[in-house]
């Protein structure tokens, strides 16, 4: 069909600016090509990794990591690592939110809660363990002796003393002292406030470049029996993705699991939030629920702590007050976590 004058003039108008505008585009693809290359070489010179590291919530981390430095700096495996450190806090009958020593439910029985993660994607845990000083090694036996990922209670307590075990009374005079103590004060009555609780979660890159991820409690003291938080849930409180990287939680499990919290945190490195963005970004939307919800923020305290796949770290909680411990080539520190409040 023959073309009108109109219509020729139409198209050959519509093509210069075809061609003018593939002109910008080229122009805009060279600028965005430029700014990848530059992203590229930023990217490059960050990518000398830094490994082996390890980071473990609170102060009793700086211990923790002693241990786990031992293996790490030895060429060990961050799975080695991770459980080796967390130990350390199980065992000291003087930290009292973790392991032996750690304070009962409002019933007087210790539970432990643990889960183990390693760069493959094994995962193990135990919830509401009793009588075992070392549920992260329980969590791991769950992890590569049988063919599921979580076990609890007696059922937990049945496989661990199966697994040679030794069933030990957890509860320490102190700890006994003072939830009668607390009984008289509070008559049962569910504690909620932020000072209560505290769990060793440790996470770690080893020298071959691979992440793993240790998280053991006692829990909240005084809480309800059969009461278990995020600590033993994968993706709550911890969550290792061997190509990201590897998140722990501290804090009221409750808001922790509601948000899938260590888990969120992985996938906002995986879109490129930095370690600390990503923690942060996890501790607002606490927030926000928590507001939404119309609860006190000032009775919840969470914290994240995070490693990527390039040893970068950083951390995030509501309230000033939360530390962690990082121990890479310049050493051994304790670090205040930021906070959204001040
Ligand atoms: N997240 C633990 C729990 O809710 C307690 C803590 O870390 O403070 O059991």
């Amino acid at each position: 069909m023959l073309s009108t004058q109109f219509e020729i003039d139409n198209n050959m108008s519509n093509r210069r600016n075809f061609i003018k505008n593939l002109g910008a585009l080229s122009l805009l693809l060279g600028t965005a090509k430029l700014d990848l290359n530059a992203q590229n070489s930023k990217k490059s010179r960050a990518t000398k990794v830094n490994k082996p590291i390890v980071l473990s919530t609170w102060d009793f981390g700086i211990e923790a990591n002693k241990g786990a430095w031992e293996v790490l700096n030895n060429n060990g495996t961050a799975l080695d690592a991770v459980e080796k450190g967390v130990r350390i806090v199980e065992a000291d009958p003087n930290e009292r939110s973790v392991g032996y020593g750690g304070r009962p439910d409002r019933d007087g029985i210790v539970t432990l809660d643990a889960c183990i993660m390693d760069d493959k994607a094994n995962i193990g845990s135990v919830a509401s363990l009793e009588n075992i000083k070392h549920p992260i090694s329980v969590a791991r036996k769950v992890m590569e002796d049988t063919p599921h990922v979580m076990l609890v209670g007696d059922g937990a307590l049945q496989f661990a003393l199966e697994k040679g075990f030794k069933k030990e009374n957890l509860l320490t005079d102190i700890s006994e002292k003072e939830w009668k103590e607390w009984l008289k004060d509070t008559n049962y009555k569910l504690p909620i406030n932020i000072e209560n609780h505290d769990t060793i979660g440790m996470i770690a890159l080893d020298a071959h470049g691979n992440l793993s991820g240790a998280c053991t409690t006692s829990g909240m003291a005084y809480k309800m029996h059969g009461r278990v938080g995020d600590s033993p849930i994968i993706g709550a409180g911890l969550y290792v993705d061997n190509e990201i990287g590897a998140v722990t939680a501290t804090g009221h499990g409750e808001e922790v699991i509601r948000i899938a919290g260590s888990h969120l945190v992985v996938e906002l490195m995986r879109q490129g939030y930095s370690p600390e963005n990503a923690c942060k970004e996890a501790v607002n939307r606490i927030i926000k629920l928590t507001q939404s919800r119309k609860k006190d923020l000032k009775n919840i305290q969470v914290g994240f702590i995070a490693i990527n796949k390039q040893g970068e770290y950083g951390s995030y909680c509501i309230h000033p007050g939360f530390n962690f411990a990082v121990y890479d080539q310049t050493g051994n520190r304790l670090i205040n976590g930021k906070s959204i409040t001040k």
